[in-house]
């Protein structure tokens, strides 16, 4: 069989490992609440699935739009915001064109460069798991097509200044497109950090993605948007598989962005959650890196595996990296002692001199 040989060397998408009846399933980032009743009402309610759905999702756009003051042709509705980035990447990457990104970042950004027939090319992250945006300005050729920059980052946590950010910007040519994805943005706590949404009509090469999967916990229902210049947004238009936006997917959405105050107030306990989760862990000797998403990064390098492994026998299922890092998403309040009673054993794991332990540990 002909196939590209790209394609043939490039791992499907690895999913975040079920976790079974007695464990605690922090692999995929997920939100631990179930819906609000008012989300599903609205999916029955549009349970008309012998229809197609309306593919501009215009409802939905018109909402968006009235929210962050843009128009509704400057905003598009995706099957996920994975599916903006692939529409996305696709509309202005090609053989021979370069997509710069930080790495390690979101998994998903290698594959679908490789689908766009792109190449990528992969900027180091900084000591602090921070991404290097001197370096990733640096790395900008007249091959590259785009740059992702990735705030609060998948899966280190950290996030990326405004004031960075405008700096630079100010540096890649405004005729390479930059996405800035967000898809952990209602988690962010840090005044410091880059807002895309403040910085819309600004430029004329910047697209800001969010997601209803993580903050809204609607994961299971595919759907996220982007919002930046119109013409950008249309070529991903056309770069999308059309009617991929369910009806349900769109209505729950449409619900969700009225449900904020409740959906808003649980974001808020994941987040102090975390920030608890991550005092903890430090206290106990690990270096957590700045976390504003909703996950924490413990940079374990060759010992991830053994580290998932304590993780997993605590009852928590995380997601390895092998040879680079555990991530472990914040979840259910019970979880919580698990994994402080596996980060012990971590520590006890670590020799002394590891980056992932903590030199000053308070008594
Ligand atoms: C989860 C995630 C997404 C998008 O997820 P969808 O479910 O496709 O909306 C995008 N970017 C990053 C960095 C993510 O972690």
């Amino acid at each position: 069989m002909k196939l590209r040989p790209e394609i043939l060397a490039t791992p499907p998408y690895r999913q975040g490992r079920p976790a079974g009846p007695d464990a605690f399933k922090l692999s995929s980032n997920e939100n631990p609440f179930p819906p609000l009743p008012g989300v599903l009402e609205a999916v029955v309610a549009s349970a008309a699935v012998n229809r197609y759905p309306d593919a501009s999702a215009l409802a939905l756009r018109e909402v968006l739009a009235e929210r962050v003051g843009a128009s509704v042709d400057e905003v598009h509705v995706g099957a996920g915001s994975v599916a903006l980035l692939s529409q996305l990447i696709t509309a202005a990457a090609g053989p021979g064109d370069e997509v710069v990104y930080a790495w390690r970042s979101f998994e998903a950004y290698p594959g679908l460069v490789t689908v766009a027939g792109a190449t990528s090319v992969q900027v180091p992250n900084r000591a602090d798991h921070s991404h290097d945006l001197d370096a990733i300005a640096a790395a900008v050729t007249e091959r590259t097509r785009v740059v992702i920059v990735c705030s609060p980052n998948n899966p280190t946590g950290t996030v990326v200044s405004a004031e960075g950010f405008a700096a630079f910007l100010d540096r890649v040519p405004s005729d390479v497109l930059v996405i800035l994805d967000e898809a952990y943005a209602e988690f962010v706590t840090d005044g410091s950090a880059v807002n895309g949404l403040a910085l819309l009509g600004t430029r004329p090469n910047l697209v800001v993605l969010r997601t209803f999967s993580k903050a809204y916990g609607l994961a299971g229902l595919r759907i996220g948007w982007a919002t930046g210049p119109a013409p950008i947004l249309d070529a991903a238009r056309a770069a999308a598989i059309p009617l991929s936006v369910t009806e349900p997917a769109q209505q729950a959405a449409i619900a969700s962005l009225g449900l904020e105050t409740e959906l808003l107030e649980r974001v808020g306990t994941l987040a102090s959650r975390r920030d608890d989760l991550a005092a903890s862990l430090r206290d106990i000797g690990l270096a957590i890196p700045a976390a504003q998403g909703n996950f924490l990064w413990i940079a374990a390098g060759d010992e991830s595996t053994a580290v998932g492994e304590i993780l997993l026998d605590q009852g928590v299922v995380t997601r390895v990296f092998p040879g680079d890092g555990v991530r472990i998403s914040i979840g259910e309040a019970d979880a919580v002692d698990g994994v402080i009673e596996a980060g012990r054993r971590i520590v006890d794991l670590l020799p002394a001199d590891h980056p992932a332990r903590r030199t000053e540990v308070r008594a």
